[in-house]
Parts: structure tokens; C-alpha cells; sequence
């Protein structure tokens, strides 16, 4: 078979078949059409040598602000394909009265696959002068919310709130109530951020069900995820129980190595680890999404867990695990390839306390449905 692309000699991560191995990956119209431990590279029209390199399916970054054009926003077309994203969830940037612009001049027209999430205030997040786009409920208009999932249907994943004391003011608990309803009714998952109380965390976890996405859940926010004793809070042990999602959504006040390292030491890993991209969070102190998961790394994941984290889990949580975050036979040729250098590396969270690591994934080629995707 002749081969668009082969990513030759490089060693495969792919966690969704346990396989870590030398593996060639061969691209045919836009998807994977072999993984195998050698291919033949003679009618192969373009070969990327990956020897000494990483390969993994292109990342999945569950939280990012994608909307250029608004404060937060981001070029997820320039940052992609440095970094290995070929993926990212928009989390709640547009509102039912901004979504249209930003699917029409962002998202169709990206080279990178945007999956936003719909703000419930109709307004999203225009400008964080005033963060706080639910201090007025009258924009969290649930009717709204509806509307605009029922035309963008194939696009929106679920609903976003902003459950922080910044973003709610005198509002407290109700934006998720409202939250909740519209996800109920429109059958998808509501991710809900959490930060400055009030609103109390216990409050906003009764609210979730198993499949909505609670992110910043390592935050270093007093009332964050740990009680006074340093221990898990049981509410939160709980929502995982009963299927909550875990993101980390690192950002610019979100991740804190001490809240992190507490976590860990109890067992509670993050089911996903993302960036929270955004006009304020990039570069300082986030940089990008490998070196995200190389700050896990440090913390003591393995390369394994944090590719998962970033990769094939993201895609199962989303419902796209058949399309995207995997190397397997037929699915979208999404491909990341990485250096992962070994030397003394400091990182920084989100308050600006460093930590030392020994590795560092950095990423060195990334190709999207099948073409290799260099920024200009
Ligand atoms: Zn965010």
C-alpha cells in the first residue's frame, strides 16, 4: 500500500492498546493505516524519521480559551503545531449570543479541531476587566442556551459555568442550578470551574452528575480540594466515585505543586491534564500543554499516565474515542512526535513555586488528518 506519510523508527506510546514499542505509523488519506513494527519506506511519499523520538496520538487539551477576538483568546493555530495539539476543548469562551462569530471566523476556519463548550451566560467570556459574566443572572439564560445548542448540535460538547466567587458575585450556587438544567435537557455533560468561594465546593459537587467535568481540581484556592488536616476532601472522593470527571486546568491561579503533590500522595490522580490556555495564562506560567505534563511528571506520573491523561482518556470522556486520541487502524491521522530531554528542569505552578524535574517532553513534529502541520 502506498503510504502518504511514515513516522519511521520512532518508540509508539499508546496507551488505549498498553503498547510501548518501536512502531512505524503509516498515514493513508488522512488516517492511520498501520502500525507496525517496520514498514516498507520505498513508495512512502513523504517519511518522518522519528529515531530517538516519542510517538503518541496528537494531544487532547481539555481546557483552553480558543475564541481570538475576545480577551482570553488564543491562536490554538499557532500553539498547536509546536506543541502536539491537535485537539482542544474550548471551555465556555462563547455564550448563545457570541457562539455563531465564533464558529463562523475561529473554529471553521482553524486548522486545529476546536470542541467548545457553551457558556450558560449568553454573553460567555468577553473580558476579564469584570470576570464575572454570571454577576448578572439575567444573561444565564437557559432558553438561550437551548437555542444555540439546538443549531450548533453537531459542535457544542455540553455546558460550562464558572462556579468562582469572581465570576458569580451575589449569585452563589444558582449559575450551576441553571447549568444543570441545561445540560440535562440538552442530554450532555456540564463542566464546572471552581476557584475563590463562595460558592462552597460541596455545594457545586451535589450539583454534578457522572460525566460532567469539574476543572482546576488541584486549584490552591482556600476551600479547594483539600480540608484543613491537608486530607481529600470526602465530598470530592465522593463525586469521583460517582463519576465525576477530574481536570486539572492548570491556568493562571489553578495549580498548585503543594495542593498537587497532596493529592498524589492520597492516590487521587487527575483523569485529564490540560492548560487552560489563555490570553493571560500563556506563555507565563502554563507555556503549553507537553510542558503541562512534564510539571506531572515531576510531580511522579508516569509518561504513560500523562500521555493517557492527554491522549485516548480526553477522546473517551468526549465520546470521540473512535475518531481521535489514538494510533489505532482507521481513526483520524492525529500524530505528535517528541524529544523527551533528560537533564535538571525547573517549573513553575500557577503561584510561582518551582519544581525540579529530571525530564522534559518537547515536541518536535506534529501532523493532522494526515499532513504534516507546520506554523509559519
Ligand atoms: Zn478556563
Amino acid at each position: 500500500m502506498p503510504f502518504d506519510v511514515v513516522i519511521h523508527g520512532g518508540e509508539v506510546i499508546h496507551p488505549a492498546q498498553n503498547l510501548r514499542a518501536r512502531r512505524d505509523v503509516g498515514i493513508v488519506d488522512g488516517r492511520i493505516a498501520a502500525l507496525e513494527p517496520a514498514l516498507p519506506l520505498d513508495n512512502a511519499r513523504e517519511v518522518v524519521d522519528a529515531s530517538g523520538k516519542l510517538v503518541t496520538a496528537g494531544l487532547i487539551d481539555m481546557h483552553t480559551h480558543a475564541f481570538v477576538g475576545t480577551d482570553l483568546g488564543v491562536d490554538m493555530d499557532k500553539i498547536g503545531p509546536q506543541t502536539g495539539t491537535t485537539t482542544v476543548v474550548d471551555t465556555g469562551s462563547a455564550g448563545a449570543h457570541t457562539f455563531e462569530a465564533f464558529r463562523r471566523f475561529v473554529i471553521a476556519p482553524a486548522t486545529i479541531r476546536i470542541l467548545p463548550f457553551l457558556n450558560i451566560s449568553s454573553i460567555g467570556i468577553i473580558s476579564m476587566l469584570l470576570a464575572g459574566e454570571l454577576e448578572n443572572i439575567r444573561y444565564c439564560n437557559v432558553e438561550e442556551a437551548l437555542r444555540c445548542v439546538g443549531t450548533h448540535r453537531d459542535l457544542i460538547q455540553g455546558i460550562k459555568v464558572r462556579a468562582s466567587g469572581n465570576v458569580v458575585g451575589a449569585n452563589g450556587v444558582v449559575p450551576v442550578d441553571l447549568a444543570r438544567a441545561a445540560a440535562e435537557r440538552v442530554g450532555r455533560p456540564m463542566m464546572v470551574h471552581i476557584g475563590p468561594t463562595p460558592p462552597d465546593l460541596a455545594d457545586i459537587l451535589l450539583r454534578m452528575r457522572p460525566g460532567d467535568i469539574l476543572t482546576h481540581c488541584f486549584t490552591g484556592h482556600a476551600q479547594g480540594p483539600l480540608d484543613a488536616r491537608g486530607s481529600i476532601r470526602r465530598e470530592l472522593l465522593a463525586a469521583r466515585e460517582h463519576g465525576v470527571i477530574m481536570d486539572i486546568g492548570h491556568g493562571m491561579g489553578s495549580l498548585s505543586f503543594e495542593v498537587a503533590a497532596r493529592m498524589l500522595e492520597q492516590g487521587f490522580k487527575p483523569d485529564t491534564i490540560s492548560t487552560d490556555l489563555h490570553a493571560y495564562s500563556y506563555p507565563h506560567p502554563v507555556h503549553d500543554l507537553p510542558t503541562t505534563l512534564s510539571k506531572f511528571m515531576a510531580l511522579g506520573l508516569s509518561l504513560t499516565e500523562v500521555i493517557t491523561a492527554a491522549t485516548c482518556r480526553p477522546a473517551a470522556i468526549l465520546g470521540l474515542q473512535d475518531q481521535i486520541g489514538s494510533l489505532r487502524v482507521g481513526m483520524n491521522a492525529d500524530v505528535a512526535v517528541f524529544a523527551l530531554e533528560e537533564g535538571t528542569f525547573e517549573f513553575v505552578d500557577s503561584y510561582g513555586n518551582t519544581l525540579a524535574g529530571s525530564r522534559r517532553l518537547v515536541n518536535t513534529l506534529t501532523i493532522k488528518d494526515g499532513r504534516v502541520w507546520r506554523s509559519q
